[in-house]
């Protein structure tokens, strides 16, 4: 739409001009959704800026198990942030931040159920020590399952 001249402002949080970058993780909305559901996987806080994220994203892991939650929880996450985008754009409806992080959360634990992922022994773990509600993290791992 820039191409044609047309700008669209952020639904989330009215910056001027809508880009992936500000959406994704830019903006103060997605980046509280982002660090939610993100919890500790980085080892440190998430970077907003995207390139940065994708390079940390797909960098090599030394931990197998955290970069296997990490990408699903960044494809998530930005299925939902999109999927909200678009109902705030079409539908004029509005969920909290709270709530998108919720959903997601839940996304990512029937993901991990739903697939072979869930027989690693370690991602079982995951499951039971992290009750709904509590983000998911590496620590889990060392706090229930080393
Ligand atoms: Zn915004």
């Amino acid at each position: 739409m820039r191409n044609w001249g047309l700008t669209q402002p952020c639904l989330f949080c009215g910056e001027p001009v809508e880009t992936r970058d500000h959406l994704y993780f830019a903006c103060p909305y997605t980046y509280t959704v982002w660090i939610e559901v993100v919890g500790n996987l980085f080892g440190d806080a998430p970077d907003p800026d995207w390139e940065t994220t994708l390079e940390r994203i797909t960098a090599r892991a030394t931990n197998l198990l955290s970069a296997i939650l990490l990408r699903l929880a960044f494809q998530v996450a930005i299925y939902y942030i999109w999927i909200e985008r678009n109902n705030r754009r079409h539908n004029h409806t509005t969920k909290p931040a709270s709530q998108l992080c919720r959903e997601i959360d839940k996304t990512i634990r029937n993901r991990i159920f739903s697939t072979k992922y869930y027989e690693s022994q370690k991602l079982y773990c995951i499951m039971q020590c992290s009750p709904p509600g509590v983000r998911l993290s590496i620590d889990y791992f060392r706090l229930y399952c080393y």
